[in-house]
C-alpha cells in the first residue's frame, strides 16, 4: 500500500501529517510513504529528512496519481478533492460535521473518507489515535505563552534589587484537555493560577496540577456525555455569566476554553465582566469562531483592544504555531490509526470494529457515518443536539463550531 503525505494548503497551517520517524513504523507492515515535496516544510522537516527515513519525495500530482491513501492534517483543498480517484482513501482531521458537504462530495467520488475526529475518545486502545487530544494539549500550552507574550507584567513572583513583582493571577475557564494543559503551563510560568468547569470531575485533576478550582454557588453540575459538558440552560448560563464576572474581574490574564460538543462555545466572558477588568489583563479565547467564541468581542485570528484597556486575543490554530511538537504528536496518532486499519499491506475497511465505526465518514460511494448521513438527510451543518439518543457519545465535534441551538448568549 502506498500511503502519501500531501504538503498542507490551509494559510498558516505549519503541521505535517507524519513526520520521518513514522515511516520507519509502516515500513513492516507493507506501508510505503510518499512525500510530497516540502510537506514538512512548515515544521522544519526536509525533504532529506524524509528520504533518510526511506520515503520517495514526489510531486503531488504524482501522489493523486498512484497513492492508494492520502494522509493530511486539515481538510483537503477543493483543487485537492478534484485530484481524488475512486477508491483512494483520504485519512486527517476532515470536520465532517462542520462540513458533510467536504464528506457527501468524496462519497459521491468513491473516496474513502477517514476522519481522526469521529475518534471514540474514552476507549482506551484507541488513545494513542486521540489526535483531537493531542492537538488540544499543544493549543492550551501555547495559549498561556501567547498570554504571557501580551501581558506587561512578570508571570512568577520576583524578588530583586529593583523592587518585588508579584506573580500574575491567571484564571482558566474550561478545564478539559487543553484547559489543564494551560493550567500547568501557566504553573510552571509560576503564576497563581485558579481554573473552573461545570464538569465537577474536573476539580480534583485541576487542584492536582495546584491551581484552586473556583466553585460556582449558582450553576450546578453540567456534565453530559461521554465526560464532556452539556449545554446550559438560559437561566444557568445568566446565572453563571453574573457569578464569574465578580472571579473575572480579580484576575490579570483568563485563558478560556469552553466547548460543548455540537453547540457554538458557551460565552462565558460578558461585556459587564470586560468593564469590571482592570486595564492592561489579557485574555485568550480558544473557543474564538466566526459564530462568536466564549468573550464577548472576540475574533479568530485577531487582538481586540475594549476601551477600558483589556486585549482579548481570538485563538486561531494555535497548534499550527508549535509545528514540530504538534506534527510529532499528529504522526503518532495517524500512524497508530494507519497500522490499526491496515491488514496484509493494505485497508481494512470494517465498521462492525469500533474504532473504525467512528472514524469512517464515507466508503464505497456511501456516507456510512450515521451522524454524518442523518445531517446530510436534514440538508445542514448542524452538529448532533447531545441529548440525542442516537448521537454516539464520541460525536464528531471539535473540527469546528456549529450553531444549532439558534439561541444567543
Ligand atoms: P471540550 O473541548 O469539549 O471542552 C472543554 C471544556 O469546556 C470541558 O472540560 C467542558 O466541561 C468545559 N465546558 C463546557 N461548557 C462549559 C461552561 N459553560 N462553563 C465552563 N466550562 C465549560 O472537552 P475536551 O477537552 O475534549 O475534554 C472533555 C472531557 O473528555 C474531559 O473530561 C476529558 O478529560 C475527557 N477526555 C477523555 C479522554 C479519554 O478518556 N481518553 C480523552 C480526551 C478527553
Amino acid at each position: 500500500m502506498k500511503a502519501a503525505v500531501v504538503k498542507e494548503t490551509l494559510p498558516g497551517e505549519r503541521r505535517v501529517a507524519l513526520v520521518p520517524e513514522a515511516i520507519t513504523k509502516l515500513r513492516p507492515a507493507g506501508i510505503d510513504v510518499l512525500v510530497e515535496n516540502g510537506a514538512g516544510d512548515g515544521a522544519w522537516l526536509s525533504d532529506a529528512a524524509y528520504a533518510d527515513a526511506g520515503a520517495s519525495i514526489v510531486s503531488a500530482a504524482e501522489i493523486y496519481r498512484t497513492a492508494d491513501v492520502i494522509l493530511t492534517v486539515t481538510r483537503p483543498s477543493p483543487a485537492a478533492v478534484n485530484e481524488l480517484r475512486p477508491g483512494q482513501a483520504v485519512i486527517g482531521m476532515l470536520a465532517p460535521l462542520t462540513d458533510p458537504e467536504l464528506a457527501a462530495t468524496l462519497a459521491a467520488r468513491g473516496v474513502t473518507a477517514i476522519s481522526l475526529d469521529g475518534l471514540p475518545r474514552t476507549l482506551s486502545r484507541a488513545q494513542p489515535m486521540d489526535a483531537l487530544t493531542s492537538q488540544a494539549n499543544v493549543a492550551g500550552y501555547k495559549a498561556v505563552l501567547v498570554a504571557a507574550g501580551e501581558f506587561g507584567r512578570f508571570f512568577p513572583l520576583l524578588i530583586t534589587a529593583a523592587g518585588t513583582a508579584p506573580p500574575a493571577k491567571v484564571l482558566v475557564l474550561g478545564a478539559g484537555v487543553a484547559g489543564l494543559q494551560a493550567i500547568g503551563t501557566a504553573r510552571r510560568l509560576g503564576a497563581v493560577v485558579s481554573g473552573y468547569d461545570v464538569r465537577p470531575a474536573s476539580k480534583g485533576e485541576v487542584e492536582s496540577l495546584g491551581a484552586t478550582f473556583i466553585e460556582l454557588t449558582s450553576v450546578e453540575s453540567a456534565a453530559g456525555e461521554g465526560g464532556y459538558a452539556r449545554e446550559l440552560t438560559a437561566e444557568e448560563r445568566q446565572a453563571q455569566q453574573d457569578e464569574l464576572a465578580g472571579h473575572i474581574a480579580r484576575h490579570d490574564v483568563v485563558i478560556t476554553t469552553a466547548q460543548v460538543p455540537g453547540r457554538r462555545p458557551p460565552l462565558l466572558v460578558t461585556d459587564d465582566a470586560l468593564k469590571a477588568m482592570s486595564a492592561g489583563a489579557v485574555i485568550v479565547d480558544m473557543g474564538a469562531s466566526a459564530l462568536g467564541g466564549n468573550v464577548t468581542g472576540s475574533r479568530p485570528g485577531e487582538t481586540v483592544v475594549t476601551g477600558n484597556g483589556i486585549r482579548i486575543i481570538g485563538a486561531d490554530n494555535l497548534p499550527a504555531t508549535v509545528p514540530t511538537a504538534s506534527s510529532n504528536a499528529y504522526s503518532r496518532n495517524i500512524s497508530a490509526l494507519l497500522l490499526h486499519m491496515t491488514s496484509d499491506g493494505a485497508l481494512a475497511i470494517d465498521t462492525s470494529d469500533e474504532i473504525q465505526a467512528g472514524v469512517v465518514i464515507a466508503h464505497d460511494g456511501t456516507i456510512v457515518h450515521e451522524a454524518v448521513a442523518r445531517l446530510l438527510h436534514r440538508g445542514g451543518s448542524e452538529g448532533p443536539a447531545p441529548s440525542d439518543p442516537a448521537a454516539p457519545a464520541e460525536t464528531l465535534t471539535k473540527g469546528g463550531v456549529t450553531d444549532v441551538s439558534g439561541t444567543t448568549d
